[in-house]
């Protein structure tokens, strides 16, 4: 395999250059002190290598901080308390999501809604748009790469109203069929929901050109950017994607938060779901006036100290040139590619390495991915064995399961030829285990 100079553009189809954000050098080796669990030991003379940041980044010091120093200083509620602290709470938790509003090009904060994560935002658009605009015998576009939170809410939405539920099939090689997306639409679909980076496979369907294809025949578009988001430098102006789901906690920031951006033309005509505090102007006995968006989709008290740490993790991810960051992962994935396809038994799964995200799922002859992931854990090694909550992807490629590793800013291709290494003492220790069930069997 030689690597082609031209990987870069290929790499963010779908999504666009990077509008300029930092330009603070990027060194892996630097940025690792940042996040404290890489300078720990995970037993005696074990360091940590993780490679499980599609399941969850690592946080570095400056988010772990703001969200010590809300906790600390000022653990007011918001848009309530007219007193000092209270004012300062709102401030920093408005601010978080003009931060997010710019990270992704929206024109206004009012388009970004704090959420619990991509779960809720997906459920969000399903339960409050799609009940409201979809009706019996319209039609869902999905694909078959898509995670089960990509699936299950449009499944649920289907029953509710009646309209049927389509699926994108992949080529071979793990990638969206754009053939096929265009042999499924019609002026029947009324949504397209895919998502920007497979969390499975790593392939990174061309969203552009599919939003541009549904406009065309009136669909609206929900992009599930759980994966692309942290990774991949995005623009919702110009990707004019109506809606995009995305969760804090794989991109650096805490748990508990998330985000649902959404054209403010839908946001403005969806009502809300949830009733409670914060999402009204004004209410009487029998009746109540909504608060404008993005608050009617706010009910009750929001997750605060997630929502200013989440707007620490921009500013960190913000400092560094995105086209670095991204530059940085892809040597990462084709280093990965590389060594794994060296290893006898291994088969990686997906397209190629310039072709996707910094994902590579695999099998080994003979080894169940979970017993796979527990003995690399014993060499300090976490990497993610299962479905990934992508069953209909796994039933697709006659799987029951895969192996997974994943990555972010702060892995190093020596961490990978650690992988590497731990495979084979793992493909070792078991064929020794085999060996003896085979002698008492
Ligand atoms: N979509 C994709 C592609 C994902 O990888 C994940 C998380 N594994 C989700 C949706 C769900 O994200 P969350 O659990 O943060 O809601």
């Amino acid at each position: 395999m030689t690597e082609p100079t031209d990987f870069l553009p290929k790499a963010v189809a779908g999504v666009v250059p990077s509008r300029g954000h930092g330009s603070a050098a990027f060194d892996p080796e630097m940025v690792r002190e940042d996040f404290p669990p890489l300078s720990w030991e995970l037993r005696p003379g074990i360091p940590l290598v993780y490679l499980d940041s599609a399941a969850t980044s690592l946080k570095p010091w400056p988010v772990i901080r703001a969200i010590d120093e809300y906790l600390a200083t000022y653990p007011a509620n918001v848009h309530r308390g007219l007193h000092t602290m209270s004012e300062r709470a709102t401030e920093a938790f408005e601010l978080a999501r003009q931060k997010v509003a710019h990270f992704i090009g929206a024109a206004d904060s009012s388009e970004v809604v704090f959420t619990h994560g991509t779960t809720e935002s997906i459920n969000l658009v399903a339960q409050a748009w799609g009940r409201t605009f979809l009706k019996e015998g319209d039609e869902i576009i999905l694909s078959v790469l898509e995670h089960h939170s990509n699936i299950v809410p449009w499944q649920m939405l289907a029953q509710q109203v009646g309209a049927v539920l389509k699926f994108v099939d992949m080529t071979d090689d793990g990638r969206l069929d754009f053939d096929s997306y265009e042999e499924q639409l019609s002026d029947k679909v009324r949504l397209v929901a895919v998502t920007g980076m497979s969390n499975v496979l790593g392939s990174i369907p061309p969203v552009h050109e599919m939003v541009e294809r549904a406009h065309r025949v009136g669909a609206v578009v929900v992009v599930d950017g759980a994966q692309s988001v942290p990774h991949l430098p995005i623009d919702v102006a110009s990707l004019d994607a109506d809606f995009l789901a995305f969760s804090a906690h794989k991109m650096c920031g805490p748990t508990g938060v998330g985000v649902l951006y959404g054209k403010r033309e839908h946001l403005e005509a969806m009502p809300p779901l949830m009733g409670g505090g914060n999402m009204i102007l004004r209410v009487d006995r029998s009746s109540s006036e909504w608060n404008d968006v993005p608050w009617k989709f706010e009910a009750g008290t929001p997750a605060i100290a997630e929502a200013i740490g989440l707007g620490a993790a921009v500013d960190y991810l913000e400092q560094f040139d995105r086209d670095a960051l991204l530059a940085h992962e892809r040597k990462l994935t084709w280093h990965a590619h590389r060594a794994l396809e060296n290893v006898s038994g291994v088969r990686v799964l997906g397209p190629a390495p310039w072709q996707k995200g910094g994902i590579v799922s695999f099998s080994v002859a003979g080894v169940h991915p979970h017993d796979l992931a527990q003995l690399l854990d014993r060499e300090g090694v976490a990497i993610r064995a299962g479905h990934h909550c992508a069953m209909p992807l796994h039933e697709q490629m006659h799987l029951p399961a895969s192996a997974r590793v994943s990555f972010s800013l702060y892995n190093t291709v020596e961490e990978i030829d650690i992988l590497v290494h731990a495979i084979e003492v793992a493909k070792r220790v078991f064929r020794r285990h085999q060996g003896q069930r085979n002698m008492t069997a």
